[in-house]
Formats: structure tokens, C-alpha cells, sequence
């Protein structure tokens, strides 16, 4: 038996180690059976080379617990060590500074892992001794059985052992004694080598087959019998790593249920397939998102050569992109490092250029190549195309082209054709194209048939997003502004060269007003004389473009408190061409000019929905009795 001190210059990095990775610990089983199966891959690699030429056998890695002698064995029929590799692998921790590398990030524990290699002493984390018995592939080679406690001391000593491969046994230590149970093993299992590329096999399960002996129940059948079979946790072959041309539709909805089951189908995926400058797989996947950006639980997952790493990928795609379902797999991304390096690593951010590019790629294609299926998508689209516009220039750039407007009368358009479809008619006298949007189609109805009359179209943008795409296409388009249907009269909004002359004059007007005035609370609304249409409605209640902007931008913590609360501002618009405001202005007595002042006054609030409550109900009742004959006396 030989003895020895395990390499390092820091004496204490086991400690450290423990203490600092334990929110983490659970990570040990990632790295050992990622270990496993990379030495798995090696022997199959060497043996498809000739450079192996012996039995390969039927390669696999089992985890073992034994709760009896408090182990959890690691086992691999891979390429396994000689004494001198497991000097050279295990003994040999060459590293520099490592005290002062693990001082700077002692929250992180997968930067000090990652960084050092460090992924097979992370067994210190839960165990209190750790054995690898080992026996390598090399012809001749003798097994070897090394043994440490988490002190830099180790043994290394011959054993007998039949098979190639490797043993990992970790001694579990008393406080990490949950590692112990199946049910966290299995969880462990499930989280982080569902998909890694040989079978990974944890205990046994029952599988229910045909009675070999044949033997019938009371109907005849064939009677099922139980049947132990070795309990395979993984997919080895998961549909990210085949070749596109291979797979079907239902594949890849198939694999979406397994990685989110009882999920609503998505709408579409993407393919990703890069190998050069750098290497990347996987699928992403377009959920339904409607209207609302809601907290995600379905999350995008990242892999590493088919190893679980995480499924915050937050600096690593872009933000919009985490709205996205699916996988990434790649080896080029380093995954083990603190987060604020993967913001700055160049590697990162051209990966995340071209998933991007991807995306915008992708969909751009699906508008060329079917633009009628592609505007059935629109709305659950919309979302997630308005958010990415408004994040990535590079994405606005090319979601520019395929971003659609939807009218009132659910017709697509995209920026370019809407403008030419409208410019002719909603061009003010500046010169400027008027874009009228509504976030309500049937709150503001009235509104939007006026406009209709006048031969304008109305967008539908209800979108949460869609405040913040309209000042950014205000700033990006050339001399287009948009406006809400309802924040002004429809000749105010856009303004014309010809005026209607008004029927009142400045005296009427001065009469009026304070009959208005004394009708609503002067606080909220203020009294306005239009000259428009006499077909046009009598009286309207209307929102500025800017206070109502303002306040939504308040209303979504924009910044701009230095207003103070703003209060709900409102005009009251008086059609002073319509006749029955001539007649309220040559009422006989006071009462017939208050009682017709108020009914026009109600049914302008009616028409934005502002009555309620016993304002209503007065204002039904008075209704009933205006139309109800009057009694002859
Ligand atoms: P890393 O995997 O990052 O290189 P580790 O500390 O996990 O760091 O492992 C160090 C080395 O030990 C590996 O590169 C490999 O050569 C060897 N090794 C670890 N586990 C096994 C195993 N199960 N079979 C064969 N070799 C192994």
C-alpha cells in the first residue's frame, strides 16, 4: 500500500469546499455520473478508433445506494484508471491560488468547481470517506482501490476487481444522510441526466408482461405477471440531438410533453443546429402566450453534452427569449462559472447573437412562406415578437418586416403596407400620418365608427407591450404619430385644412359653458366647444393622448413622479353644430335646459362606460319618463 498527500497547496481546500458548496451539494451525483459516462464514451470511442480491441459489452452506468453500509456507489463499465492516471487524474490537483480563488468566490460554488476541475472532489461535499476502485481497459493493467477521508492524505493500494470500469463509493457522512433516500437520488437523477447519452440505471421497476408459461385467468386471458427489470432513467437519445430531416411534427410535440408534461401544446419550434464558429443544439419552442407575460414555470432548459446545467439562462439568451420553452445544449458555454463572467464571455454573447438571428429567422420565413397561417398564430405570437423588438435592436431590425398591425375589422398589415393603405386619408394638414388605435374595441365602439366614417382604420393594440412599441415606432418611423381613438374628436385628431365654421357664437358659448360646468365635477372634466359634424354625435367625453400616456407610464413606474399623482382628466366636447345643443342654448325655461343639458351629458359618459353606479340609474329613469306619454290632464 502506498500513502500519500493529494496535491494541493491549500491544505484546507476540503473544508472550504464543503462549506461554501453546500446550497449546492446536490451536484455531486451530476458530476460523478457525468464522469462515469464520459468514460464510458471513451471506451466506445477508442474501440470504434481499433484503438480498443476488446469486448465493449453493454455499456452502461448503474448508481447504487446501499442504506445498510451508508453508500452510494457510482458504477461504470468504462475506460477506468491505472494506478498512474489515478496519481496523475485525482492525486495531482496542480493548482495555484486556489486559497485566494475560493476566498473571491465563496458563493459560487460551481465557479470553484467548474474552474479547478474540481467535479470529482465535490463527493467531499456529502461523504466522509470516498473509494474509487478502478481497472483500466489497458491490457494487463492491475485494479487499483484509492481511499481518502477529505484530509489532502490518501491510500492507493492493488485490489482485485473482475470488470473494467470504475466504482465510485462515496461513505455518506451523518449529516448528508438524505442522499441515502431513493426518492432524492431519483430526483437528483431525473433533474440532471434525463438526456445524457448512455443508460443510467437506478434500482429496478416492474414491468407487467404476458405470463411466459401461458397461464389463463377466469376470461381466458393470458394472466400478466410481474417481471423486475433494470429501472433506465434516461432518454439516451433525446429529439434535440437527431437530424431535423428525421423528425416529424408529432416528435417534437412528443418531446415537449417530456419535458413539460400536462403543458398545452406549442405553437411551432425551431430547430437549432450549429456547429460552426461554435457548437450548439437544441429546440426551442413557441408557447401560447396570449396577452400576459405571466412568471414562467415552464423554462428553457441548458445542457451541457447532454448534462443538465440550469434553467436559468437569464445572460445567456437574451431576455425575451426566456419566454421561450425548449432546450440548449452546448459544450462552448462555460457553464461553471459565476454569472457576471458569462455576461461579459464573448463565446456567450455570440451564442445568444445567434439564437437570436435564429428566431428572427425563423419567423420571418413562416410570414413568407404562409402568411395567412402565420397571422392565426399572430396573437399568441405578438407577445413575444413586441418585447424582442423592443429589447434587441438586432431583432427589431428584422421582426420590422413581419411585425403586423391588426385593424378593427381583423385584417393584418405590416408597418409598411398599413402606412400605404391609410397615408392618403390620415395625413394631417402637417403633413403628418395619424395612426388611430383603439385598446378596446368594444368600450370605445363609438369612437371607432366615427373614424370609420370618416374612411379612417382603427388598430386594435391591447397589448400590455403595446404602449411601449408605440413611442418607440413614433421614434423610429418618420413623421407618424399614433393616437387613441377616443383622446380627442375625430377632426381634432386628425386635423384637416378645412374648419367647420361653428354655429355658436363666443356669447353662446359663454352661456353654455356654465351649464355644462355645473353638471360635472370641474376637478375631472373641462368643458370644450367643437365645431364638428351635425351628424356627429351632441356631446363627447375624451382622454388627451399625453395625460393619458403619462399616466399609464406612472402606472407602470416610468419614472415620471416629478407630476405628482396625476389626477383623471377628461374633456367634455360639446358638438356646437349639433341641433340639440341649439336647443339647449334656446331653452324655454331653466329646468327644460338643465334636464336636456344633463341626458346629453349622461349618454357622452354612457359612451365611455363613466356611468355608473346611481348616476346610472337615475339617468335610466329619467330616461323612461322622457319617453313615456305624458298623462292628459
Ligand atoms: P474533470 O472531469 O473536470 O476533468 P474530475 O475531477 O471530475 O475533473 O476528474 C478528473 C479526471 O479523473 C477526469 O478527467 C478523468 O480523467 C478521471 N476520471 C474521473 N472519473 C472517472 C471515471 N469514472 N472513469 C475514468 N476516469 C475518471
Amino acid at each position: 500500500m502506498q500513502t500519500g498527500q493529494i496535491n494541493v497547496q491549500t491544505e484546507n481546500i476540503f473544508p472550504i469546499i464543503k462549506k461554501f458548496l453546500y446550497s449546492d451539494t446536490e451536484i455531486f451525483l451530476r458530476e460523478l455520473v457525468s464522469n462515469a459516462v464520459d468514460a464510458t464514451q471513451k471506451i466506445k470511442t477508442l474501440s470504434s478508433l481499433g484503438e480498443f480491441k476488446g469486448e465493449v459489452g453493454d455499456l452502461k452506468v448503474e448508481v447504487i445506494l446501499d442504506k445498510e453500509n451508508k453508500t452510494i456507489t457510482i458504477r461504470d463499465n468504462g475506460i477506468g484508471m491505472t494506478e498512474e492516471e489515478v496519481d496523475k487524474y485525482i492525486n495531482q490537483i496542480a493548482f495555484s491560488g486556489a486559497e485566494e480563488f475560493v476566498e473571491k468566490y465563496k458563493d459560487k460554488a460551481e465557479a470553484i468547481i467548474g474552474h479547478f476541475g474540481l467535479g470529482f472532489y465535490s463527493s467531499f461535499m456529502v461523504s466522509d470517506k470516498v473509494n474509487i476502485i478502478t481497472k483500466s481497459h489497458k491490457k494487463g493493467a492491475k485494479a487499483v482501490k484509492w481511499e481518502s477521508n477529505g484530509t489532502p492524505e490518501f491510500t492507493i493500494e492493488e485490489v482485485e476487481k473482475e470488470n473494467r470500469g470504475t466504482d465510485i463509493v462515496l461513505h455518506v457522512s451523518e449529516d448528508s444522510s438524505e442522499f441515502l433516500e431513493d426518492a432524492r437520488i431519483s430526483s437528483i437523477l431525473n433533474k440532471y441526466c434525463k438526456f445524457l447519452p448512455h443508460p443510467i440505471i437506478f434500482g429496478e421497476k416492474s414491468n407487467w408482461i404476458d405470463d411466459p408459461e401461458g397461464e389463463k385467468d377466469e376470461e381466458g386471458h393470458v394472466k400478466k405477471v410481474e417481471e423486475k427489470v433494470p429501472n433506465q432513467i434516461n432518454n439516451t437519445e433525446p429529439t434535440w440531438v437527431k437530424k431535423p430531416s428525421d423528425l416529424k411534427d408529432e416528435d417534437y410535440k412528443g418531446f415537449y410533453n417530456e419535458l413539460y408534461p400536462f403543458t398545452d401544446e406549442p405553437l411551432f419550434n425551431i430547430h437549432l443546429n450549429v456547429d460552426y464558429p461554435f457548437n450548439l443544439t437544441g429546440i426551442l419552442y413557441f408557447p401560447k402566450l396570449k396577452n400576459n407575460i405571466e412568471v414562467q414555470k415552464n423554462k428553457i432548459q441548458l445542457y451541457s453534452n447532454q448534462v443538465f446545467i440550469t434553467d436559468s439562462v437569464e445572460n445567456i439568451v437574451p431576455d425575451f427569449l426566456t419566454l421561450l420553452h425548449g432546450v440548449i445544449d452546448s459544450p462552448d458555454i462555460p457553464l461553471n462559472v459565476s454569472r457576471s463572467y458569462l455576461q461579459s464571455d464573448s463565446n456567450v454573447k455570440k451564442i445568444s447573437n445567434h439564437i437570436t438571428k435564429k428566431v428572427a429567422d425563423k419567423l420571418g420565413s413562416m410570414f413568407k412562406n404562409d402568411r395567412e397561417d402565420f397571422q392565426k398564430k399572430w396573437d399568441d405570437i405578438k407577445v413575444f415578437i413586441q418585447y424582442g423588438m423592443l429589447s434587441e435592436d438586432k431583432f427589431y431590425d428584422k421582426a420590422k418586416d413581419f411585425n403586423l398591425f391588426k385593424t378593427s375589422e381583423g385584417d393584418y398589415y405590416t408597418t409598411e403596407e398599413f402606412k400605404e393603405k391609410v397615408s392618403a386619408a390620415q395625413t394631417d394638414k402637417d403633413g403628418k400620418l395619424v395612426i388611430l388605435y383603439s385598446n378596446d374595441l368594444d368600450e370605445q365602439h363609438a369612437f371607432i365608427a366615427t373614424a370609420r366614417d370618416r374612411g379612417y382604420e382603427v388598430l386594435e393594440m391591447n397589448s400590455p407591450l403595446d404602449v411601449h412599441l408605440i413611442s418607440m415606432l413614433e421614434q423610429k418611423l418618420e413623421k407618424v404619430s399614433f393616437a387613441r381613438v377616443d383622446a380627442d374628436t375625430i377632426d381634432k385628431l386628425i386635423q384637416k385644412e378645412e374648419e367647420q365654421p361653428s354655429k355658436l357664437s363666443e356669447e353662446d358659448e359663454k352661456t353654455l359653458k356654465p351649464v355644462f360646468e355645473s353638471l360635472v365635477n370641474k376637478e375631472q372634466f373641462v368643458v370644450q366647444f367643437e365645431s364638428m359634424s351635425e351628424t356627429d354625435v351632441p356631446m363627447m367625453v375624451t382622454q388627451s393622448e399625453f395625460m393619458r400616456r403619462m399616466k399609464e407610464q406612472q402606472a407602470m413606474g416610468g419614472g415620471m413622479n416629478f407630476m405628482g399623482n396625476l389626477p383623471e382628466m377628461h374633456n367634455l366636447v360639446v358638438n356646437s353644430n349639433h341641433p340639440l345643443i341649439s336647443e339647449i342654448l334656446n331653452a324655454k325655461s331653466k329646468k327644460k335646459q338643465e334636464g336636456l343639458a344633463k341626458q346629453a351629458t349622461d349618454l357622452a359618459l354612457l359612451a365611455q362606460g363613466m356611468l355608473k353606479g346611481e348616476e346610472l340609474t337615475t339617468f335610466i329613469k329619467r330616461s323612461v319618463e322622457i319617453l313615456t306619454p305624458k298623462k292628459s290632464k
